[in-house]
């Protein structure tokens, strides 16, 4: 392979915020790429329709054009091997599944849901791991067929061989082998002719020709299967690497609950993306020495993967913070100015705001005073009257917690949203409005006295918002109530 013939892709799912995960991977893509002069592609994996959120497509697409790297094909680009969005690809997953039917590697399956629960039941009663039976494995084509025609609900699963190995050679982690027999005959396409991951994945990688796949260690299992579909299509595998997972610092995998986890949080705290982009590097990565500030040009310069550590990378937030003071620092005074004035006093920011406060400031000297908290990031509950009288500390601290998740779910960060959501929280647990409204009411301005609380919350920003009201309950679970 020449090494023109580089071509690497992101295949983010549209599901929720832009994860700080997609940026760690595509910044590895990135590198790889313009290391070998190749190219980094942008595939939107939007076949799970019950996880789609429309909004969540162009959120992605911004937070990594913010993050600073750029693509060369993708959904909002084009390029000649698209469409880049993989709902507007179903006939080509439909024509290929058919094409390994008629091979004999795929059939028809017309298990009902009743029938795999109970299977999936009688396996967990005997302690036999969960799989799928092969009931419809040998089902003759033309027996199936003629089921399908009469519409006969079913999917079309991958013959995965019962016998011997599958295996492949990971950039990082050397020869990863697995059994066939531990492995399902997995679906590849649903009963409403939507694909399923794996095969939509091997066909797209196939057919925008992507020649290295660098993902993370979660796929790890899943690429032995991809393998195996690559051999019954009969076409020549990509190299695979999977990088590791970033981990809270205790190990644990990271996760929202510990950390923020969406990209935009960290846009709107102030970390510059360039610092973001070094960070995340260094999370795998070395230079080949200790030095820890270096820009992406520099990196793509030193690529290796042999410089690729594969120990858990701690995703430490206080040390993301001392690395953008560095970076700070080396900024002049006039480019402070003009960050200031573009990232936090910028004029869409302010015009959100002023309506709320018009009415009580009578002179721009108290505009601060009653906006600080739009401009500041943790605030100090230690200081702040939480709970409010009457509310026991415990009690707030797991309406916080609720009222989270609540506000996860939310599709659209608007006035309206955020009130239905604290109404209908409110109803559920019959308990009294303002000992909710005034308890959030602290969490984001860090007083008894704000302008008007849904606008607050809205305007203030789905990311801080979220961070505050988790720190407010960390807070609150710990207060002893006197
Ligand atoms: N859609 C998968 C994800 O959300 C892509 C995995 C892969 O890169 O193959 O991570």
């Amino acid at each position: 392979m020449t090494q023109k013939d580089v071509r690497v892709r992101i295949a983010p799912s549209p599901t929720g915020d832009p994860h700080i995960g997609t940026a760690y991977i595509a910044l590895f893509n990135y590198v790889f790429a313009k290391k070998h002069a190749g190219k980094f592609i942008i595939r939107i994996e939007d076949t799970d329709q019950t996880r789609y959120r429309a909004e969540s497509e162009a959120m992605i697409l911004d937070a990594i054009r913010w993050f600073g790297i750029q693509w060369d094909e993708g959904p909002d680009k084009g390029g000649e091997y698209g469409p880049y969005k993989q709902s507007a690809r179903l006939p080509l997953y439909q024509q290929w599944t058919e094409e390994l039917v008629k091979k004999g590697h795929a059939y028809y399956c017309f298990c009902t849901v009743d029938r795999l629960a109970e299977l999936r039941k009688k396996q967990t009663e005997s302690k036999l791991p969960p799989g799928y039976d092969r009931h419809c494995r040998n089902i003759s084509l033309a027996e199936a067929q003629e089921r399908a025609e009469k519409g006969e609900k079913h999917v079309v699963r991958f013959k995965v061989p019962t016998t011997g190995t599958t295996s492949f050679e990971d950039g990082i982690r050397g020869k990863v082998e697995f059994e066939n027999s531990k492995l399902d005959d997995l679906v590849i396409l649903k009963a409403d002719k939507f694909p399923t991951y794996h095969l939509a994945s091997v066909v797209d990688d196939h057919f925008m020709k992507i020649s290295h796949v660098i993902r993370g260690e979660e796929w790890v299992s899943s690429t032995p299967k991809h393998v195996l579909l690559y051999q019954a299509f009969g076409w020549e595998a990509p190299h695979f690497t999977h990088l590791n997972l970033l981990r809270n610092p205790d190990k644990s995998k990271i996760s929202k609950r510990k950390h923020p986890t969406s990209i935009l949080y960290y846009k709107r705290k102030g970390i510059l993306p360039e610092v973001l982009r070094n960070f995340l590097a260094l999370m795998g990565w070395n230079p080949g020495n200790d030095q820890e500030i270096f820009s992406t040009d520099e990196m793509i310069e030193k690529f290796s993967w042999d410089r690729f550590s594969l120990g858990g990378p701690v995703f430490d937030i206080q040390k993301l913070l001392w690395m953008n003071g560095q970076y700070l620092k080396k900024k002049t005074d006039r480019e402070w100015a003009q960050m200031l004035r573009n990232d936090v006093f910028n004029e869409d920011y302010l015009i959100q705001m002023i309506p709320l406060v018009k009415e009580r400031v009578n002179a721009f000297e108290e505009f601060i005073d009653n906006t600080y908290f739009f401009f500041s990031g943790d605030l100090n509950y230690e200081n702040s009257p939480i709970p409010p009288k009457g509310v026991v500390s415990k009690d707030a601290a797991d309406w916080l917690v609720e009222l989270l998740e609540k506000f996860e779910g939310l599709d659209q960060w608007t006035t309206e949203k955020i009130k239905g959501a604290c109404e209908a929280y409110v109803a559920e647990k019959g308990i009294k409005t303002k000992d909710l409204y005034m308890t959030l009411r602290i969490v984001v301005s860090g007083s008894m006295v704000s302008p008007p609380l849904f606008e607050t919350i809205q305007v203030l920003g789905k990311e801080m918002s979220r961070r505050r009201i988790r720190l407010a309950s960390d807070y609150l679970k710990k207060k002893k109530d006197s």
